[in-house]
């Protein structure tokens, strides 16, 4: 179950999970903080994860250590704009380091989501898993060396995990007191809805047969005046928790379609939907209103769907789709393949679009098998008529290749980072 393989930078990987192990971690620490680098450490651990095991077998729960991996680089993806480290630093113990530079309360955020990912249940060979993560935290002091920041991170852990009643310590000793408690990040979040706190940032969206930008998707961003800038996945979950999912999104939807109020007639702009946004009352009548109050033409607008609209009440979202794709918007079913999808769903929604998560992009330059599962989407996508966008292309092979395979366009790292609304002007307008 631990086999570790060689890969190319010298570091054993973990067959299990594909991520380094604690001695890769160590050294690359190691290095970062050579250069001077503020580092902030988290590591997870999870609790009775030995029962997981014995109730489930070792197959399931290998399974679901893939899973806390995956959620694990999601979430460090998602989350953090600054370099970072994953790993798998025990059996049920992962790591993640990050040199980003942040707050204490920021970090102590990012972790209490991050637990949260891990703790959403695991859906595995027929069976649903459930974790208890726990996790300890560590500010680097100056001068500290690796070794003494992780021997501190585990002595955290350990203590952590031997309390029942709690799910975050701090290395040093300090309690959570230092954090924002739930109730005050929720009554900020009122404050910042109704203030000039959340920003829309743009990420360019480009063709493929010839590079050229073809729109971009609004992604949301909280720039808390204590915490920082605190990233969507934290926004919409504190947002959850309070309720306020309908009211965050009308606000983003507002900013975003009079950001793009501006841009280029032959540009679109992709807009995330949730749920719980398509559950609201009248969405379909509101958000239709909303767009026209704006002046941006619903011909150009895309609506991000999730198949998670589905597990709510698939006949209700495709009929409040349905009303919208007739006055012009079109639908993209967002992070396809990466969660279970069931194909019947397909022909439900009244779908342009099939948006595929950075997951299925990963791994097409390198892995043949993976490049089959590209193939064959693409194939059914072009037999149910829908466009094909690849999303998380980070290298040039990437891009060749969903080019090759026959993606209409495609957006990533590679080509650009999400933009502030004046850099995606600048951009449109240099092209
Ligand atoms: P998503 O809709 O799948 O958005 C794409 C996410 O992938 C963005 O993270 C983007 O920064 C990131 N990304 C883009 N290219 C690359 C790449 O090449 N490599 C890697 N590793 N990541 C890349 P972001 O902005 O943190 O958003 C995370 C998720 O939060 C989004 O996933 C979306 O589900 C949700 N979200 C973001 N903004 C909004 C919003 O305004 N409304 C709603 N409802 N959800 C939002
Ligand atoms: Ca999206
Ligand atoms: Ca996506």
């Amino acid at each position: 179950m631990d086999a570790f393989v060689r890969d190319d930078n010298d570091d054993s990987r973990d067959a299990v999970t594909g991520l380094i192990g604690r001695d890769g971690a160590r050294r690359r620490l190691a290095q970062w903080l050579g250069r001077g680098e503020q580092v902030h450490g988290l590591v997870v651990g999870l609790r009775r994860f030995d029962a997981v095991n014995m109730a489930y077998g070792a197959a399931v729960g290998d399974a679901a250590l893939a899973e806390v991996a995956a959620r694990l680089k999601h979430f460090a993806g998602d989350e953090l704009e600054g370099g970072w480290i994953a790993a798998r630093s025990g059996g049920g113990q992962f790591l993640l380091l990050t040199s980003e530079p942040c707050s204490r309360e920021r970090w102590q955020v990012a972790a209490a989501q991050l637990l949260d990912a891990l703790a959403r249940p695991i859906a595995c060979a027929g069976t649903t898993v459930r974790l208890s993560p726990r996790g300890a935290l560590l500010r680097g002091l100056g001068g500290e060396s690796a070794d003494s920041m992780l021997d501190r991170l585990g002595q955290a852990l350990s203590s952590v995990m031997a309390h029942p009643g709690r799910r975050v310590l701090w290395a040093d000793g300090e309690a959570t007191r230092a954090g924002r408690s739930a109730a005050q990040l929720e009554s900020d979040l009122l404050r910042a809805i109704d203030g000039n706190e959340i920003e829309v940032v743009y990420q360019p969206q480009f063709g493929c047969l010839d590079d050229r930008l073809v729109g971009g998707e609004a992604l949301a961003r909280w720039n808390h005046p204590q915490l920082g800038r605190i990233g969507a996945g934290a926004l919409f979950a504190i947002a959850e928790r309070a309720d306020h999912v309908a009211q965050l999104s009308r606000h983003i939807a507002r900013l975003a379609l009079s950001g793009a109020r501006t841009w280029p007639m032959d540009l679109r702009l992709s807009l995330n939907v949730t749920p719980s946004d398509l559950a609201q009352g009248d969405f379909a009548g509101d958000f239709a209103a909303l767009a026209e109050s704006t002046g941006f033409p619903a011909w150009r607008l895309t609506l991000e769907v999730t198949e998670q609209v589905l597990l709510a009440d698939a006949a209700h979202a495709a009929q409040v789709l349905g009303r919208l794709t007739a006055r012009g918007m079109r639908v993209a079913l967002d992070d396809f393949g990466a969660g279970f999808c069931n194909f019947r769903y397909l022909k439900l929604l009244p779908l342009h679009y099939l948006k595929l998560d950075r997951s299925m992009i990963d791994g097409i330059a390198g892995d043949l098998r993976d490049l089959a599962v590209l193939r064959a989407i693409i194939a059914m996508a072009g037999a149910l008529e829908l466009k094909v966008i690849a999303e998380g292309v980070e290298s040039e092979a990437q891009r060749a290749l969903v080019g090759a395979e026959g993606c209409a366009s495609y957006q990533g790292f590679l080509r650009a980072q999400p933009l502030s609304a004046e850099d995606f002007v600048a951009l449109a307008e240099a092209r």
